[in-house]
């Protein structure tokens, strides 16, 4: 709260105001599970152009304008609230924190082990890099990606409930790739990061998203309008595609027809 006083939007703000019915939305249609009545959510929309959110175990969620102008709908808004109410409700801060002790303790270990054979500082600074470094890689970062995809899936159930267009989650991630595609933006190794690939999500969620249909039709939602939002984007993106490979085309073409020199030649010139 400290760190976003300044960017909070006020509760009266339009934008809030959406993001709270959505949120509250979801959470009247998911009462029925213990974890989510007996949690006191409250919503923070901060005024900022990252596109993230995130929530606190106490229920604090905090959703930023720019998550809010990067989805394209009310299904996909749902969808990421509902992945951040699955975290809170999983204890996933409090799983990831006693992974973390349970790492440093064997991290202990093993470099007592170290300084048992060896007591030389050198080796034991060496040690510590090395202890550091595989935790994070072989352990912590894997095991965050587990609990982003667990959220991603637990999300999806729960915005079915809701009777969200649940076919809209993995279109989400899809824009987003596009969008780091577009920006020149290098796609993070999956193994670098904390979350899993845009592409990864993507992937997991159509795999999911059949049986979020099936959990949607038990709840008496009304039937989803046709056609699939991700035949839709699909499409798009091969419209999208041609278009620009045309205009990649134009660009030489003008460029050949203004610049009769091969550079070489150019340089040449210039230099005398
Ligand atoms: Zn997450």
């Amino acid at each position: 709260m400290e760190e976003f006083k300044n960017d909070m939007l006020t509760e009266k703000d339009a934008q809030y105001l959406k993001i709270k019915e959505v949120f509250y939305h979801l959470i009247e249609c998911n009462k029925d599970i213990p974890g989510i009545s007996e949690i006191k959510w409250i919503v923070h929309v901060v005024d900022s152009p990252d596109i993230n959110a995130f929530v606190l175990p106490n229920g604090h969620v905090f959703v930023f304008t720019g998550l809010f102008n990067a989805v394209a709908n009310v299904h996909q808004l749902a969808f990421i609230l509902g992945h951040e109410i699955a975290h809170a409700v999983l204890e996933h801060a409090a799983e990831k924190a006693s992974v973390v002790h349970l790492l440093d303790f064997l991290g202990l270990i093993f470099l007592t082990m170290i300084w048992a054979v060896c007591p030389r500082d050198s080796l034991a600074i060496v040690g510590q890099w090395l202890q550091s470094t595989l935790k994070e890689y072989l352990f912590s970062r894997p095991y965050s990606r587990t609990l982003e995809a667990e959220a991603d899936k637990i999300g999806l159930q729960l915005a079915a409930k809701a009777c969200v267009d649940v076919r809209s989650s993995s279109v989400f991630w899809q824009q987003l790739e596009l969008a780091d595609t577009l920006s020149g933006h290098p796609n993070v190794p999956q193994w670098l990061s904390t979350h899993p690939s845009h592409g990864n999500r993507v992937e997991q969620l159509d795999r999911l998203i059949p049986e979020a249909l099936k959990i949607r039709e038990t709840c008496n939602c009304p039937p989803l309008s046709e056609p699939d939002p991700r035949l839709v984007f699909k499409l798009a993106m091969k419209d999208f595609l041609k278009e620009s490979e045309k205009k990649d085309l134009n660009t030489t073409a003008e460029k050949q027809k203004v610049d009769p020199l091969p550079i070489g030649k150019q340089k040449q010139t210039s230099g005398a």
